[in-house]
């Protein structure tokens, strides 16, 4: 069986993150989406409710299971016997820092590969950070999240609106 490990910060999932998880359930049996608790890192959303936004994002999705984690990518890897770490590529600027992070990765375990999917040109805009920016200054984020993660980000920034 082939299980791929799709570790972010997912804060929160956007449709960017939903096309990456349908495409890879199409080459892998499993994709364990590995949401990080990121003690290194301010989140807007908290791990449960990241956790509950992908959950809800993939609900159709049998091949998809969800978990947080705070450990090393590779380690979480190895633990749900996955060959590979997936992660997206959107622009050139992806790029250098994914490189860095996939050579790290293999230092640490070189029995793990990283595999990158391009992200589809309609999506490839849309971040978690881009989706909150257009959000606070009053754009519209319809289909760039799902329903849920549309009215918590609404209800974050205009609460009571
Ligand atoms: P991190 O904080 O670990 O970078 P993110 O939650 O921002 O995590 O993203 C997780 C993964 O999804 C990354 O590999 C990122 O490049 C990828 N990704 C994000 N948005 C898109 C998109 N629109 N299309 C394809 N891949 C994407």
């Amino acid at each position: 069986m082939s299980v791929v490990i799709y570790p972010g910060s997912f804060d929160p999932f956007t449709s960017g993150h939903t096309r990456v998880v349908r495409r890879a359930c199409r080459v892998f049996d499993k994709v364990v989406i590995a949401v990080a608790e990121m003690s290194y890192k301010e989140a807007m959303f908290s791990l449960d409710e990241r956790i509950a936004f992908a959950r809800d994002a993939v609900s159709g999705l049998e091949k998809c299971e969800i978990i947080a984690y705070n450990t090393l990518t590779v380690e979480l890897a190895r633990k749900h016997n996955a060959a590979a770490i997936l992660r997206g590529l959107r622009a050139v600027s992806d790029y250098e820092y994914e490189a860095q992070v996939a050579a790290a990765n293999k230092h640490l375990d070189d029995s793990i590969e990283t595999v990158f999917m391009m992200a589809d040109p309609d999506l490839a805009f849309v971040s978690s950070s881009a989706v909150k920016q257009i959000a606070a200054a009053g754009g519209r984020i319809t289909g760039l999240v799902s329903p849920m993660v549309e009215k918590a980000i609404l209800a974050r920034y205009f609460p009571g609106v």
